[in-house]
């Protein structure tokens, strides 16, 4: 009987580890860390909150938050020549 619990405490476990591993955070995608502090940040934001790095900016054609360290707009495709300093 001991025995059958331990092997149900296995399986159960196992299982358990599974699922943890299955729902596990992913690693952090390269877009939700700031490049200047390696701050966490969402995905969606402008500007760090941490040190105010610019994260986005607006895309001269179609407007949509592009991010800065990306040579051309995902979006449309547009290239940031213009942008280059
Ligand atoms: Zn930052
Ligand atoms: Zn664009």
């Amino acid at each position: 009987m001991v025995l059958v619990l331990l092997i149900l405490l296995a399986v159960l476990l196992w299982i358990i580890q599974k699922e943890l591993n299955a729902t596990a955070p992913q690693e952090p995608f390269p877009a939700g860390q700031c490049p200047a502090c390696q701050a966490a940040i969402d995905i969606d934001w402008m500007v760090c909150p941490h040190c105010q790095q610019r994260l986005r900016e607006s895309c001269c054609c179609c407007h949509r938050g592009k991010l800065i360290q990306q040579e051309f707009c995902p979006f449309c495709g547009q290239g940031s020549e213009e942008e280059a300093a």
